[in-house]
């Protein structure tokens, strides 16, 4: 219990994948009981050898949510209020942003409110889906949409 403790207190008792909160007090076998959920990324264990020890793959899942120790690929959703056509996949965008940084195009919106909705709900995705990435957010005008991208900085 020691590790769940110490992994919900870094995540702030929310699940990584569906970003809810987590209840601590759920009862083990419920589907919304904490777990840990092992995040593999190639960027991620690199780095960890360089600084040891200060980067957690062990990230909080509701037990439902959880990616059964690796055997599939997470998947993190986008929330419905958001407009978005094409919008990518968070976890796939997010570990080449870990691996190599530089750009991804995150959606295309079909007004411009609709991106700055988008961009300012990916900063703070971001922040809690891969704290250790600085991104920040462009909006382009690409005829009519608008694409929103993240960067790193
Ligand atoms: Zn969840």
């Amino acid at each position: 219990m020691g590790q769940l403790q110490d992994v919900g207190e870094a995540d702030g008792w929310r699940c990584w994948l569906c970003d809810e909160p987590v209840d601590r007090t759920m009862p083990p076998n419920d589907p919304r009981a904490p777990s840990l959920d092992t995040r593999i990324s190639k960027g991620r264990a690199k780095k960890k050898k360089q600084d040891k020890g200060s980067l957690p793959t062990e990230r909080l899942a509701h037990k439902g949510c959880n990616t059964g120790k690796g055997a599939n690929d997470p998947v993190v959703p986008w929330p419905d209020h958001l407009i978005v056509v094409d919008p990518a996949p968070l976890i796939a965008a997010a570990e080449r942003l870990e691996r190599k940084g530089g750009r991804e195009a995150m959606a295309r919106c079909p007004t411009r409110s609709d991106a700055d909705a988008v961009a300012a709900w990916l900063v703070g995705r971001f922040s809690r889906l891969s704290p250790e990435l600085q991104v920040h957010t462009e909006i382009a005008n690409t005829g009519g949409q608008f694409l929103v991208s993240l960067h790193t900085s």
